[in-house]
């Protein structure tokens, strides 16, 4: 007997992905009954839920952002959970602490929401887990050919290098906060370099919670505390920063920008950015075509980014793909 179709038990509607054997939603796009969260970026995990699931980090990460949440269930990565008629297990998806994939198992087929995902390694979180499955659910942040991120160690070595090449230059990198800030202090001190990297006091509070959860960043003081101008420093802040009256009291500061955003010319001139750093949390086009077919999913649906490319690309290698065209999904927080 033929499998049903995946919509009828997994479907998208106006407030994102639903599953009605589960009776819940998958990062919505408003309050529901019951969400399942794969991770605490913005465009995931927002307020107002009646309760939630997701991995202890990310609902920690979630209080911190948004307060009290309602009734909520921690769920360990590859601790399967029964959830009315499915089954439902949370892996790691590579992306950021706490990110997790949501496996559902539901009469002999298996459905994996990879949320946002990398493949690329990450010291800041556990690693991507490949998931074989019937349906596979991608994001396609940089779903074009374009997009191919470099060696995270060059980027950080670029940065590295014009530290000596400018020393009477402040040099302020922007960095979403959650996410990219650790993993790039991380990063950095991989490279041996031991100087205090001073913050933005933006991304305290999501960096203490790294530090809290054993990560070893060393020093990482706020700029605001600083006696001079920071010169040769290494200075983090939201990439809003940039240029903002904030940089007035830093040395000559020179603006650097760490996201697979930097890829695009265009965007480099429009931020101003001197020093383009391609470091993201996001699977470039390969890593996303190289992640779908191992997943050996039938099918697959493409939601967030530039979906009708990787759609077309996937038709043309026989896999049925859909974009699903979700709201609110815009992955700035790259
Ligand atoms: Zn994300
Ligand atoms: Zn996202």
């Amino acid at each position: 007997m033929a499998s049903p179709p995946f919509e009828s038990w997994l479907r998208p509607g106006p407030a994102g992905l639903y599953c009605a054997p589960g009776d819940f939603h998958i990062d919505p796009a408003g309050p529901v009954p019951r969400a399942i969260i794969t991770h605490g970026h913005s465009d995931h995990a927002r307020p107002g839920h009646a309760a939630v699931l997701a991995t202890a980090d990310t609902l920690a990460i979630m209080r911190l952002r948004l307060g009290e949440l309602g009734q909520t269930q921690a769920l360990a990565y590859g601790e399967p959970l029964t959830v009315k008629d499915v089954t439902v297990t949370l892996v790691p998806a590579g992306h950021i602490l706490g990110s997790a994939q949501v496996v559902i198992d539901y009469q002999g087929q298996r459905a994996v929401i990879s949320g946002d995902y990398k493949r690329h390694a990450d010291p800041t979180c556990d690693p991507f887990e490949l998931v074989p499955c019937d349906l596979f659910v991608t994001e396609a942040t940089f779903g074009l050919p374009v997009y191919r991120h470099e060696p995270d160690m060059a980027e950080v070595q670029k940065l590295l290098a014009s530290l000596r090449d400018f020393p009477e230059r402040t040099h302020q990198v922007g960095v979403y906060g959650l996410g990219k800030c650790q993993r790039l202090i991380k990063l950095i001190r991989q490279a041996g370099y031991d100087r205090p990297i001073w913050l933005h006091g933006a991304l305290r509070s999501m960096t203490d919670y790294y530090v809290a959860r054993g990560l070893d960043l060393g020093a990482v003081p706020n700029a605001m505390d600083a006696t001079d101008k920071l010169a040769g420093e290494i200075v983090l802040s939201p990439p809003s920063a940039l240029g903002d009256r904030w940089s007035r009291r830093f040395a000559d500061p020179l603006a650097g920008f760490a996201s697979g955003w930097m890829r695009i010319r265009g965007r480099v001139r429009q931020r101003g950015v001197e020093l383009p750093l391609i470091i993201s949390d996001h699977c470039d086009w390969p890593e996303l075509i190289r992640t779908v077919t191992e997943t050996g999913a039938r099918e697959v649906w493409v939601t967030h980014g530039r979906e009708e490319a990787l759609v077309h690309e996937l038709s043309k290698r026989q896999i049925t793909a859909r974009a699903l065209r979700l709201v609110g999904r815009e992955d700035d927080s790259e």
